[in-house]
């Protein structure tokens, strides 16, 4: 047994066997990697995962519930914009049925959606 130890990497060195659905590709380089790598082996990128977005989709939906009709929940979410526009027709009360939706929206989708669409 001459296999060298102290180069052995769990899990990134030897390519894996990677389940369609469980490949992301390295921006990097391109190369398949398994979901759940944090780096890439080949080029050294690493790529915290975004996963973790700074925004909660709890917050925001509890915002756009509840204040949406204000946009509260798009300046939270980083879309001043839209926030600007929620405002000025708040007195329509269209913004705030709008607002209600997106609310139940953010709360059905998954984190990872969320935070893919508003992280
Ligand atoms: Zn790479």
């Amino acid at each position: 047994m001459t296999h060298d130890a102290t180069h052995h990497e769990p899990h990134l060195d030897h390519e894996p066997h990677l389940k369609e659905g469980e490949t992301k590709y390295c921006p990097g380089c391109g190369k398949a990697l398994h979901v759940s790598a944090v780096a890439c082996p080949a080029c050294g990128a690493s790529f915290e995962r975004p996963l973790l977005g700074s925004r909660n989709r709890v917050i925001a939906a509890l915002l756009a519930i509840f204040l949406g009709g204000f946009g509260i929940h798009k300046f939270y979410l980083g879309q001043k914009g839209w926030g600007l526009v929620y405002l000025l027709f708040f007195w329509t009360v269209i913004p705030g049925i709008v607002g209600f939706i997106e609310g139940i929206i953010y709360l059905c989708m998954s984190d990872e959606r969320f935070t893919e669409k508003y992280g």
